[in-house]
């Protein structure tokens, strides 16, 4: 026997209605290229978003069609990620810290038809624009210099737009109606293609108060992270559906531009990687009253998070630093670091201890870890590759012509990380399966290590890499950044991790350097360090 509910399509127009219908006088706040504060209503929002979606409808986009964005966090990029899934279309951030040949590469495999682009990223475009073939460009106008005759103009486009012709999709709630393309440091990217199901089901899921975010119209919300990387984490999306002020730094992702609009728009949530937290940590330790600062919670993945971060941010500033994980093919929240009843009475130092796990599956994301004997048990010690599934877990790439190695043969995707599982179902990453270093047998977690190193007062940013030994197999190598006037010698970090971790684990050799390559969203780029090492044979 069938349920007897309405067959309501999980669509992204819903939530575009919701907000104009509940939110009309919540604000929308964008920091412009030239430090400008842009700001309007929801209502202003969802007209233009619905003018720009009729607009591009009659400049020949229709359902199934990809529209690339190569763009800032702004209000206008918000427009694009409401009205093209609007009319059916897909939208498609292109990550502007990936190479010429990869944003071309991506462009034609997507077979993008038309590009929004930033004009202070027109620089950018120029470098592919011969390798592409989009079938118009048009540029968000952000400075006093004309834009190029060849270029459509954002601003005329919207303007264009008869609102009252705008027909909102209300298809298959299966179909894709965003792509991102992933930022692997291996091969080429791949594409991922979200459903407006499962952006709804990923945005309803991370508003849930289990998770400990628990976003709500009261929240004044800045992604730090881009909209370019795995839709900013669904920002836009959970805070248009609840009517939370949202406030967008644009370019400007300095720790002092940042904690200037913290302070001035008084934003309650943030999310970004751990490097931009640490750059806004240093900043606020410089000078600790500058700022007034009304965070309740930063959001921090990509990364495994350093205990420090977290115990500082407490300690110093009363903010919670909320642990989470995910990945640009689980759109992208998978866990977060929740604290459960059982820790709500631990001790401030357990409960940093804790937060250093990447938590608990939000709902309806289910976990496994596997490794060479199969399951591994929830023991929280027994090392595996995690694997996932869920309604915003991808199940294939996109135009993936090899068979994919990535997803088991039941169904589930191989995430690359290596795990152990608590008994209360807690996640916690050890490394990538390419970076777990593996000495006479046995495996030792670079993440550890370098959570451990950043805790030492003179060091800034630390990166552990596997080395070849030709007793043991791998050892453990450490590159380490000295905070601004410090020096670090060996024997003190070697002192500083002993009582730590076994002997074993102890890197063999450290190099100093100025700065952890990074990739382009802002992890460390370890491939580059394998590359270096091996390049200069560094040995101690
Ligand atoms: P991306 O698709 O670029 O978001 O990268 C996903 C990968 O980032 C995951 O598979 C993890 O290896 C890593 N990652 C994400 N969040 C965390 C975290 N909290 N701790 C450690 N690694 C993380």
């Amino acid at each position: 026997m069938r349920g007897l509910m309405m067959e309501y399509q999980l669509t992204v127009p819903s939530i575009l209605r919701r907000a104009e219908t509940l939110f009309g006088k919540k604000e929308i706040v964008s920091c412009l290229p030239d430090k400008t504060i842009h700001r309007y209503t929801y209502s202003d929002f969802a007209k233009r978003s619905k003018k720009l979606a009729v607009a591009l409808y009659e400049l020949g986009i229709r359902e199934g069609d990809r529209v690339a964005t190569l763009s800032w966090n702004h209000y206008q990029h918000l427009e694009v990620y409401f009205a093209v899934p609007s009319i059916g279309a897909v939208v498609h951030p292109l990550n502007i810290r990936f190479s010429p040949d990869d944003l071309s590469y991506i462009i034609n495999e997507a077979e993008d038809k038309i590009l929004i682009v930033d004009q202070v990223l027109l620089p950018l475009f120029e470098k592919f624009k011969s390798l592409v073939s989009v079938s118009k460009v048009i540029v968000i106008p952000q400075t006093q210099e004309l834009i190029p005759k060849e270029y459509l103009n954002y601003e005329i486009v919207v303007a264009s737009g008869d609102e009252s012709l705008f027909q909102p999709f209300e298809g298959d709630e299966y179909a894709a109606a965003f792509m991102c393309y992933t930022s692997g440091t291996t091969g080429k990217p791949k594409g991922i293609l979200y459903s407006h199901r499962s952006i709804l089901l990923h945005a309803m899921s991370s508003l849930l108060g289990c998770c400990d975010i628990g976003i709500t119209e009261r929240d004044v919300v800045l992604p730090v992270v881009p909209m370019f990387h795995a839709s900013a984490w669904g920002f836009p999306f959970n805070c248009t559906l609840v009517g939370a002020t949202q406030v967008f730094p644009g370019p400007h992702l300095d720790a002092g531009s940042l904690l200037h609009l913290f302070q001035t728009e008084k934003v309650t949530l943030t999310g970004g990687v751990p490097t931009v937290m640490l750059s806004i940590l240093n900043k606020l330790d410089s000078d600790p009253h500058k700022y007034k600062l009304f965070l309740r919670i930063i959001m921090v993945g990509g990364s495994a998070v350093p205990r420090f971060l977290v115990k500082s941010f407490d300690e110093r500033y009363g903010i919670k630093v909320l642990h989470t994980w995910g990945m640009t093919e689980i759109s992208p929240l998978g866990s977060s670091s929740i604290t459960t009843s059982k820790l709500a009475n631990a001790s401030k130092e357990e409960q940093y201890d804790h937060a250093m796990k990447q938590g608990m599956p939000v709902p309806l994301v289910e976990i496994r870890g596997r490794n060479e004997f199969g399951f591994i048990p929830w023991d929280g010690v027994t090392m595996g590759e995690l694997e996932v599934r869920g309604p915003w877990v991808a199940s294939s790439y996109y135009r993936d012509t090899e068979p994919s190695t990535k997803f088991t043969p039941d169904g589930w995707l191989r995430t690359g990380d290596i795990v152990v599982i608590t008994e209360d179902g807690f996640i916690e990453i050890k490394d990538r399966s390419k970076d777990v270093i593996k000495s006479g047998g046995e495996w030792i977690s670079s993440v550890a290590l370098e959570n451990a190193l950043m805790g030492h007062p003179s060091v800034l940013e630390a990166a552990v890499i596997a080395v070849p030994n030709e007793k043991w197999m791998e050892r453990p190598f450490a590159y380490v950044v000295p905070k601004e006037g410090k020096t670090i010698s060996f024997d003190d970090l070697k002192e500083f991790l002993a009582d730590k971790f076994a002997k074993f684990w102890i890197p063999e050799g450290y190099a100093i350097i100025e700065a952890i390559p990074k990739t382009s969203v802002g992890k460390f780029q370890k491939s580059a360090l394998r590359e270096k090492y091996n390049k200069e044979h560094v040995s101690v």
